[in-house]
């Protein structure tokens, strides 16, 4: 039976962390970090994840204001509403929640957000830093895995990684911090041709796809280590895309959904936050 990665525990040390740096660096700056989040329209899951997050920060002692935009507001008004972030001192962070409406270029919004504000560490210069291991924001997904990963003493030297999911927010960050671990990573996606045998070779497993127990339990090679990032609903109920009653059999460690990667994205993200007020202001 493999150890349980709790996500949901872990995330809740960070964030008495991060509550107690906030206190030390209240009282040295006179300042509080403020985060705005800009949620264009009314997609529930988008509503429900940036509930959370404000919900964290509000615990943690960061400010957070929500700006809610129609989703017909046009890409040039979006932008510009960035910039003025941008300019005022009292915000420290600054994240649009994805995805953006089909009419405007998201890419577009998140290169205008001024790197120091990045929180979710998307903007170009924060992914360059992260490709060629210079000090910048990290994606908050990714940085959460690594510290789950951390945290129950895996060590990732010479091990086989596989990465299921090549997307830019989480399989490329994931596969650049695994690297700087010095692990050997593979990335499967759509058109990889054996799963199977990828999945059979890894030592850890990363599972990023959005398909519901899409990994079965024979496709995980015993004693591996099983990072599940999928969020699926099915029956109203949450899982991942790892078949956690089967995996658990065979792995040696795995993490739950819910209560694994996800509790800490949103712990990462307020570590960004702290992260990019110390880069401001101190
Ligand atoms: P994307 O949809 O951007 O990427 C999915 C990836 O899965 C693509 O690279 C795609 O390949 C690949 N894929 C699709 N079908 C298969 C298949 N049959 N076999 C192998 N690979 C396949 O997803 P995200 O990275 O944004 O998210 C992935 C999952 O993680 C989602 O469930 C999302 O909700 C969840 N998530 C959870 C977070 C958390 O905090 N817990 C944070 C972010 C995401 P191709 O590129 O070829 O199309």
């Amino acid at each position: 039976m493999a150890e349980i990665i709790d996500g949901k525990a872990l995330s809740k040390s960070i964030r008495a962390e991060v509550k107690e740096q906030v206190e030390t660096l209240v009282q040295e700056t006179g300042k509080t970090p403020h985060l705005v989040v800009v949620l264009v329209g009314e997609d529930p899951a988008s509503q429900s994840y940036v509930k959370a997050k404000q919900r964290a920060c509000e615990r943690a002692g960061i400010k957070s204001t929500l700006l809610r935009k129609d989703d017909t507001i046009k890409e040039e008004e979006l932008v510009q509403l960035v910039e003025e972030l941008n300019q005022d001192e009292a915000v420290h962070g600054i994240l649009v929640q994805l995805p953006l409406p089909d009419h405007i270029d998201a890419n577009r919004v998140i290169d205008t957000i001024e790197q120091n504000k990045d929180v979710d560490g998307f903007h170009p210069l924060n992914i360059a830093a992260l490709q060629i291991g210079t000090p910048g924001i990290l994606p908050a997904t990714p940085k959460g895995i690594l510290t789950m990963l951390e945290s129950v003493g895996i060590d990732l030297q010479g091990k086989k990684a596989l990465i299921v999911g090549r997307s830019n927010i989480v399989g490329k960050p994931v596969l650049q911090l695994l690297l700087r671990k010095h692990a050997t990573v593979t990335i499967a996606h759509s058109r990889t041709k054996d799963l199977k045998k990828e999945c059979l070779e890894a030592d850890v497993l990363i599972a990023a796809v959005g398909r519901a127990n899409m990994i079965t339990g024979d496709m995980i090679k015993p004693g591996a280590v099983v990072i599940d990032v999928g969020v699926n609903r099915v029956d109203g109920k949450l899982v991942g895309d790892v078949d956690f009653e089967a995996a658990k059999d065979v792995a040696s460690h795995i993490t739950p959904v819910p209560g694994g990667v996800g509790p800490m994205t949103i712990a990462s993200l307020l570590q960004n936050t702290i992260e990019c007020f110390e880069t401001l202001v101190k």
